[in-house]
């Protein structure tokens, strides 16, 4: 029995996890009533130490984790004009899938009308959510002004660039750097190892995260806004189980399915977390097992999480729409092009934390006239959405990955394919 128990693998076991949690929560929502046992020490203790806790080991990851593995990487690709094609294409691929992201979910909720016949006064709630950061910030943001304050509070974007500017000079100064060369990357190796031994505990993580989630869920809010909601869903399902497909067999050729086979823990994680950020790590463990270098995914996997929200991309479409038809706003053509390009802006330049999509949405509203306080409307049910978005948050960073590293021949092949597993070895940068 304990022996097939070590068989399961890590991926199956976050999968049980998740599973056991949605079962556990369901039953403490609808058949525990005693107050003390459910809320004061499963939810409010229990659930919420094993869950937070979890996360917070993520995170504790992901700073040191992108800085080493971005230096490693690119100090690794000696070749200044291979870096700029990589970022180029990454770049490009992230605002394309998103601005196609928002245009599908522009028309699912067209076609759907979920705004329509809706009372608006009785839903609205106080909505406090707002952005004043114009594109120029957004920019400006980027570059870091004090690189150590940037690392201290796990400002993705100036992290990524300070990484690549310190990797591309160790490239060009290998000799005189062999130390930094050498802290960089066995500092690497440390967070690889770390990564494996938090990942133990992701199946209590995610258990924990699902049963308190479950448990806590109000089905009251869930059914005036059912159509929005359905929106959402078909949205992201069209994005996750057709565009990426299509997408990975125009540019690669490469089977789908053997990629969700190895990808669906991901996606079940970034689920149970709602944070594209904390799902880093796990997400470059899951591509190296896949054949994809290292040297690609620590550079395009952490500026996804950063730049590229295709999920909430598809949230903030259908919210648009769900508002102006509830509000009887009719919006132009102009407008709409106006939502896909304020939704794509919008999502470069927020972290992947839980409903940061929906604050960024007040950006999206703002750029056509959209009364805010419709966002109140959402607000209630948004976190359940956040979980679905999430998860196609990360799949978009790990296709638009595995294509730029198909291009850049930086994928092993026989390793996607099962043909050959991924050796466990050391990085060697500098021999
Ligand atoms: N929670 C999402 C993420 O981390 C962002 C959002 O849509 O709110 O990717």
């Amino acid at each position: 029995m304990l022996n097939k128990l070590k068989k399961i693998s890590l991926s199956n076991w976050i999968l049980i996890g998740m599973i056991l949690g949605i079962l556990v929560g369901f039953i403490l929502n609808f058949w525990v009533t005693d107050p003390f046992i459910k809320n004061i020490i499963l939810m409010d203790n229990v659930f919420y130490f094993g869950g937070t806790g979890f996360i917070r080991l993520m995170k504790m990851l992901v700073v040191p984790l992108v800085f080493c593995s971005i230096i490693v990487g690119v100090s690794s690709i000696s070749d200044i004009r291979k870096i700029g094609s990589i970022g180029g294409t990454t770049v490009l691929l992230y605002l394309l899938t998103t601005a196609l992201a928002v245009s599908i979910a522009l028309l699912i909720a067209g076609i759907i009308k979920p705004g329509v016949g809706l009372h608006m006064a009785s839903l609205i709630e106080q909505s406090n959510v707002t952005v004043n950061q114009t594109m120029t910030d957004t920019l400006l943001n980027m570059i870091p002004e004090n690189p150590i304050n940037s690392l201290a509070s796990g400002d993705m974007l100036p992290v990524i660039i300070f990484g690549v500017l310190i990797g591309i000079i160790l490239a060009k100064l290998k000799n005189e750097t062999q130390t930094f060369n050498k802290l960089f990357s066995e500092g690497n190796t440390i967070m690889m190892e770390m990564t494996s031994i938090v990942m133990k505990f992701a199946p209590i993580g995610v258990f924990c995260l699902m049963a308190r989630t479950f448990a806590g869920l109000g089905v009251d809010g869930l059914l005036p806004l059912s159509k929005y909601i359905l929106c959402v869903l078909i949205g992201l399902a069209i994005q996750g189980f057709i565009v990426y497909p299509t997408l990975l067999v125009i540019f690669t050729r490469l089977n789908p399915l053997k990629f969700f086979r190895k990808f669906t823990s991901v996606m079940f994680f970034a689920f149970s977390s709602s944070t594209s950020n904390a799902t880093i790590p796990l997400n470059l463990e899951k591509l190296s097992e896949l054949g994809v270098s290292r040297d690609v995914s620590s550079f395009t996997i952490p500026l996804g999480a950063t730049i590229n929200m295709d999920g909430t991309a598809i949230m903030q479409g259908c919210a648009v729409m769900f508002a102006a038809q509830a509000y009887g706003i009719d919006l132009t053509t102009s407008a709409l092009l106006t939502v896909v390009f304020t939704a794509v802006m919008a999502s470069i330049g927020t972290a992947g934390v839980p409903s940061v999509g929906l604050i960024t949405l007040t950006m999206v509203f703002n750029s056509i006239g959209l009364p805010v306080d419709a966002i109140g409307i959402i607000m209630g049910i948004d976190h359940i959405l956040d979980m679905f978005r999430t998860a196609v948050n990360v799949t978009g960073d790990a296709i638009c990955t595995i294509i730029v590293s198909f291009r850049s021949k930086s994928i092993d092949l026989d390793v996607f394919n099962g043909e050959k597993e991924i050796e466990k070895t050391e990085i060697e940068y500098f021999d």
